[in-house]
């Protein structure tokens, strides 16, 4: 169609002057809907093979004590690059929805005791209970969020928390909220730190601190790009800091708009 989309940058310059500049952004926005439905397309046409691909091997990882040890040892690298490329598939196929259905998703009041809990425990069972992953929670205020989403962006840091920091460090998943009303949920872990010249990219796709590591860890390079869009689409944003030797916060920042504060109980 022919609608064509500008962007305007306004400089105020004293009381009574500015300086209005207009982009024509159009080329621009139609590219950028190309790349996602590209990415949306691939990894949905992913998908099929790689159920063929699991199925397979499921049946012949039944079969691997019978077989020859070079034969099964095949069998059990397929089956574990099979998972990692099911994990990139849907960690894209997530994001390309998360990008595209821009601002939906069921959003109601939570309460945010249960959904910290559910999460410490799978990342307990992710670090096989050799991490110390506690829950605080300084306010009971609710949270007006989607609870798919909210889960899944809350896991990856956790994930990643686990991930990152040897066994037996601590790992604290906290809801509290602000004096100016706003609320946060912060992952923070005493584990080796982030150089802060990373801190400004970690959100982009792909983007590794240590790209072996990275991969061995059994991440997909997408976690914390998730994270950005989920917030995103809840009006907040996430704040990192980190030192190296000091651990990592990562910190989601949600409006007052968004805090359902409780009533205060009768006497
Ligand atoms: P992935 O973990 O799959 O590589 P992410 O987007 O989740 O992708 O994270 C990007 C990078 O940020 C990681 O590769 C890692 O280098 C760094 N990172 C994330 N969380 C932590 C953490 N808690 N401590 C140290 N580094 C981290």
């Amino acid at each position: 169609d022919e609608r064509r989309i500008l962007q305007y940058q306004i400089t105020l310059y004293g009381d009574d002057e500015r300086l209005v500049m207009a982009r024509d952004i159009t080329r621009l926005h139609r590219l950028e809907q190309m790349r996602r439905d590209f990415v949306a397309n691939v990894s949905h046409e992913l998908r099929t093979p790689l159920t063929v691909l699991t199925g397979y091997l499921e049946t012949y990882g039944d079969l691997k004590e019978q077989l020859p040890p070079r034969l099964g040892r095949g069998i059990a690298q397929m089956e574990e690059q099979t998972k990692r490329m099911q994990n990139l598939v849907n960690d894209l196929l997530l994001l390309s929805r998360l990008e595209i259905d821009q601002g939906g998703g069921d959003h109601h009041p939570l309460a945010l005791g249960p959904m910290l809990d559910s999460v410490r425990r799978d990342a307990l069972a992710l670090s096989n209970q050799q991490h110390n992953v506690q829950v605080v929670l300084e306010s009971d205020a609710q949270l007006i969020a989607s609870e798919q989403e909210l889960h899944s962006a809350i896991s990856n840091l956790a994930f990643n928390a686990v991930r990152y920091t040897p066994q037996g460090s601590h790992i604290t998943l906290r809801w509290k909220t602000l004096p100016n009303g706003s609320a946060c949920i912060e992952v923070d872990d005493d584990g080796e730190g982030i150089d802060p010249v990373h801190i400004p990219r970690l959100t982009e796709r792909f983007y590794r601190v240590d790209k072996g590591r990275s991969t061995a860890t059994g991440g997909t390079g997408l976690g914390l790009a998730i994270v950005k869009h989920v917030l995103l689409r809840h009006d907040a944003f996430l704040q990192i800091e980190s030192h190296p030797g000091e651990g990592a916060l990562f910190r989601c920042v949600f409006p007052s708009s968004r805090v359902v504060e409780s009533e205060p109980h009768l006497a």
